[in-house]
């Protein structure tokens, strides 16, 4: 195993380091999405990482594109941004370059990439959420068109995407074949976007309901086809799961550096609080995570870019990485002491942020279940 950095892996790293830190800056309103950092990130190229170059994207390698990412996630401080971005990428343009006919890349990748469309998958619905196979959202067949009728929330970007990538049943047996995947313009007769949703953490990250009142669509609107929708959904949750925390990585070693500086300099009984054990094992244990989480994210992502990636890898990422996320935001915060309990030092918006990351994409517990089911249990 080489787990060196090869010179452009280095130098993506840092520029994107760079152009995180001075571009997209820690200005930021509560409840918005920044359609400035959208623009931003795609000129930069950050959309285009997973989608081929002859859709307009770069088409690099996962290792590359988890590099950037926790370049980018070490660089920007607006989580909401960063989870929207990784929401975009993973569920909307992985099912695409994945499963889209030529014409569906050419109508709708070069737009995801250059960042003027915003994509979005819509599985979850108000009574089904990790038993995916079990939703109730339905399409049927009229003639040469589908009819979808159901709810959707919980649904990230929604209150301003412009593409979705929306399951439903097109069959009343059970088992994977039910599920079909649809791709749905926001301006399709019968499809309403609800009210954005107030959340404790991600607050630049929209979220909404989507409703379905018998939404008619064409059949190019079939993504893949007819009963492929969970092989369809797993190689979103695949790529989601091993990716989604790649900027998070970023995160937790920007929030390491502020933690050993602040325990350096913050004075109490006549000496820094750094040099008290209880402070210093803190932050040596929020290294041991950073390190851990940064060798597991390397590994999968490596891994990826093979022909058999392991489904069992990508939750040991997610349940790893967002429990390790969660903890070391805890962390800095008791470092920080009061100050970090202030909303101005953004120290507790990490820690409320953090929370998410054991609930989207397959909660901790559902992780553990997928490990437990590959151990034989
Ligand atoms: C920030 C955020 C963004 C999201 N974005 C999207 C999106 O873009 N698109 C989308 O479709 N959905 C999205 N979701 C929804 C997310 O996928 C669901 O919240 C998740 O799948 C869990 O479903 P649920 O919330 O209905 O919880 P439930 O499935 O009702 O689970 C409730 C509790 O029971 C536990 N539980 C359930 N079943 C089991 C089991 N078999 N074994 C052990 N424990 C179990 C869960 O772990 C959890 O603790 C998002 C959620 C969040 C928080």
């Amino acid at each position: 195993l080489d787990f060196s950095l090869s010179d452009d892996q280095r130098d993506l790293q840092r520029a994107t380091r760079d152009f995180a830190t001075n571009e997209l800056g820690s200005e930021f309103v509560d409840g918005e999405l920044s359609h400035e950092g959208w623009k931003q990130c795609a000129a930069y190229g950050i959309q285009g990482m997973p989608v081929t170059t002859d859709f307009g994207g770069s088409g690099s390698d996962p290792l590359t594109i988890a590099i950037a990412l926790e370049a980018l996630g070490y660089g920007c401080r607006d989580n909401g941004l960063l989870f929207s971005l990784n929401a975009h990428m993973w569920s909307c343009e992985i099912p695409l370059v994945r499963f889209g006919s030529d014409g569906q890349k050419r109508r709708y990748l070069p737009g995801l990439v250059d960042g003027s469309l915003i994509g979005v998958q819509a599985m979850t619905e108000p009574d089904v959420g990790s038993d995916a196979l079990s939703i109730t959202t339905t399409a049927r067949r009229r003639a040469d068109r589908w009819v979808l009728s159901g709810a959707k929330t919980f649904i990230t970007n929604a209150p301003v995407a412009d593409v979705f990538v929306v399951f439903a049943a097109t069959s009343d047996s059970p088992g994977i074949g039910r599920l079909t995947a649809f791709l749905i313009d926001r301006d399709a007769p019968g499809l309403t976007v609800g009210q954005p949703f107030h959340k404790m953490g991600l607050t630049t990250s929209p979220m909404s309901e989507v409703v379905f009142s018998g939404c008619e669509l064409g059949s190019d609107a079939l993504l893949g086809s007819e009963g492929a929708g969970f092989t369809i959904f797993n190689t979103s949750m695949l790529w989601e799961r091993s990716l989604i925390l790649a900027t998070v990585v970023g995160t937790m070693q920007r929030q390491l550096d502020e933690a050993v500086a602040q325990a350096r300099t913050r004075m109490q009984f006549g000496a820094a609080i750094g040099t008290f054990q209880a402070v210093s094992h803190r932050l040596a244990d929020m290294k041991v995570r950073l390190e851990a989480a940064r060798l597991l994210l390397y590994r999968q992502a490596s891994e990826l870019g093979t022909a058999r990636p392991s489904a069992m890898w990508a939750s040991i990422v997610k349940v790893f990485l967002s429990e390790a996320f969660l903890r070391s935001s805890e962390d800095v915060l008791q470092t920080f002491g009061a100050y970090g309990y202030m909303a101005e030092a953004g120290v507790e918006r990490d820690v409320r942020d953090a929370y998410a990351a054991r609930i989207y994409s397959g909660t901790s517990d559902i992780q553990r279940n997928i490990i437990a089911a590959h151990l034989g249990l």
